[in-house]
C-alpha cells in the first residue's frame, strides 16, 4: 500500500452533515471512493446551525466569557456530526473510527476560540490507514499543553483538514461543501457571480480573511505554506470545483478576480483623543490582550480634535466595548456603528494594473454609497460602507471589473 498515493482527506462542512440523510449520502460518497482503492480520512463540522446555537446558550449566560469552557461548549456539536458519519459509513460495512482532537493529538495554543494548531500526531492516523480503517474526526477543535479542548475560530474545520493533509505530506486536501466552486463574489449576494476553476493561494488568503467564507483563512496560509492544493467542490454534485494552487500555475490573471464582503464588522469611533501616539500604543495593547483583533484603523485631525477610527468583528465588539469602557477617560466620545459591511475587490492582477483604485471609488460615487474606512495592499482595495448598500455596492463593482457571467 502507498499511503501517500492512496490517502485523501475529504472535510465535510456543516450543510453538508445538515441532515441524517445528508451524512448517509456523505458516507456513501466515502464507502465509494474507498471502493475504488483510495484511503480516505474524513474531517466534519458540527451539523448546520449547532454551533450557532452553542454560542448563541454561551451569550445568554455570558457573552464576554472566553476560556476553555467556551471552547468545549462551541466544539462540542463537532462530535455529534463524527458519531453519525461513523454509524453511517458502518451500515455500509465500512470500518471507522471517530476522533476527537485531544484523541488524536491535534495540538494547539491556548488562544482559546482562536487558537493555532502546533502540531498534529499522525501515528494513528497511519495506523488506522494501514488497516484500512477510515478515520472521522472531529474538525474545529484543538488541545492546549494542559490538555484542554480549544477551538480554531469559527469555520475553523478547513484548517483542520488541511493541517492533517500537511502533517501526512499529502499534496491535496477536498473541501466538500454547499456550493460547487469558489465564485467571483458570494453568489447569495451577487447573483451573477461565476466560478473561479483556478485560483492563487494568494488571493484566495486574502479573500478569506476579507470575510468570504468559503474558506477558512488559516487553511489557506497552511496549504501555502505546506504545498497541499485545495479542492472546493459540491458535496451533492459530483464534479470538479474550484482548485486553490501556487500563483506560478496559473497563466493568464484578470485585473481582479473577485469581490468580497463581511458583514460582520463593526467600525469604532473615538473623538477627541490625546494627541499623543502612546495613548493609541495603549489603546491597542489592551485590545490585543483582551484577544480583540483590530481590522482597519484611520486617524485624521479635524477642528474638533483628533479622531480615531478602526473596525473589529462583531463577534469581538462586546469585548470591544468592555476594553473601552474602563480604558477611555471621559473626554472622549465613543460612537459604534455597527451597520456596516466591508467590501472588497481582490486580485493579483491589480500588481500590474493602474487605475484599480480610481474605478473602485468611481462605482462607489456613482451609486451612491459613502465610506467609512478604507485600506488597500498590492492586490485587495477594501472598504467600510452601509451594510444597506452593500448588495448595490458588490453587484456594482462585480459588473465593473468585468466579472459577470
Ligand atoms: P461549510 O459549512 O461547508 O464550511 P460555509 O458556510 O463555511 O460552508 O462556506 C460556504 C459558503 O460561503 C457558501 O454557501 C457561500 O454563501 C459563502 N461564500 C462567500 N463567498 C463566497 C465565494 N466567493 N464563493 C463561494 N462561496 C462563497
Ligand atoms: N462548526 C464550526 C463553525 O460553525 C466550524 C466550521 O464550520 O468549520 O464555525
Ligand atoms: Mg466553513
Amino acid at each position: 500500500m502507498d499511503l501517500h498515493k492512496q490517502a485523501i482527506v475529504k472535510k465535510f462542512g456543516g450543510t453538508s452533515v445538515g441532515s441524517v440523510e445528508r451524512i448517509e449520502h456523505v458516507a456513501g460518497l466515502i464507502a465509494r471512493e474507498r471502493a475504488a482503492g483510495k484511503l480516505p480520512l474524513v474531517v466534519a463540522s458540527a451539523m448546520s446551525g449547532e454551533t450557532n446555537r452553542l454560542v448563541g446558550l454561551g451569550n445568554q449566560i455570558d457573552p464576554m466569557y472566553r476560556g476553555p469552557a467556551y471552547d468545549m461548549l462551541v466544539a462540542s456539536g463537532e462530535q455529534v456530526a463524527i458519531a453519525l458519519i461513523v454509524i453511517a459509513l458502518e451500515k455500509l460495512g465500512v470500518p471507522a473510527k471517530p476522533l476527537l482532537a485531544y484523541q488524536l493529538g491535534i495540538e494547539t495554543d491556548s488562544v482559546y476560540s482562536k487558537a493555532r494548531i502546533k502540531n498534529v500526531n499522525t501515528a494513528e492516523l497511519e495506523a488506522l490507514l494501514n488497516q484500512n480503517i477510515v478515520p472521522v474526526i472531529a474538525g474545529f477543535q484543538g488541545m492546549d499543553e494542559d490538555r484542554n479542548i480549544t477551538t480554531l475560530g469559527r469555520g475553523g474545520s478547513d484548517t483542520t483538514a488541511v493541517a492533517i493533509a500537511a502533517a501526512l505530506r499529502l499534496g491535496a486536501c477536498e473541501i466538500y461543501t454547499d456550493v460547487p466552486a469558489v465564485f467571483s463574489a458570494d453568489p447569495r449576494l451577487v447573483p451573477k457571480a461565476r466560478e473561479i476553476a483556478k485560483l492563487s493561494f494568494e488571493e484566495m488568503m486574502e479573500m478569506a480573511s476579507l470575510g468570504s467564507k468559503v474558506l477558512h483563512v488559516r487553511s489557506v496560509e497552511i496549504g501555502a505554506k505546506h504545498n497541499v492544493r485545495i479542492h472546493v467542490r459540491h458535496t451533492f454534485q459530483e464534479r470538479e470545483g474550484t482548485w486553490i494552487v501556487p500563483e506560478g500555475e496559473i497563466m493568464e490573471n484578470p485585473v481582479v478576480s473577485a469581490v468580497t464582503h463581511d458583514s460582520a464588522t463593526v467600525v469604532i469611533k473615538l473623538q477627541p483623543i490625546p494627541p499623543q501616539t502612546e495613548f493609541m500604543a495603549k489603546l491597542f495593547s489592551t485590545l490585543a490582550a483582551k484577544g480583540v483583533s483590530i481590522d482597519i484603523i484611520s486617524q485624521s485631525e479635524s477642528a474638533d480634535g483628533h479622531r480615531l477610527a478602526f473596525s473589529v468583528t462583531s463577534e469581538d465588539e462586546p469585548l470591544a466595548r468592555q476594553v473601552m469602557k474602563t480604558f477611555l477617560p471621559p473626554s472622549v466620545k465613543m460612537d459604534v456603528l455597527d451597520g456596516v459591511a466591508k467590501i472588497s475587490t481582490v486580485g493579483v492582477g491589480m500588481r500590474n494594473h493602474p487605475g484599480v483604485a480610481a474605478r473602485f471609488f468611481s462605482i462607489l460615487a456613482k451609486h451612491e454609497v459613502p465610506i467609512h474606512l478604507v485600506t488597500t495592499s498590492e492586490i485587495k482595495i477594501s472598504a467600510i460602507i452601509d451594510r444597506e448598500r452593500l448588495e448595490t455596492a458588490a453587484r456594482a463593482l462585480h459588473t465593473e471589473f468585468s466579472l459577470d457571467q
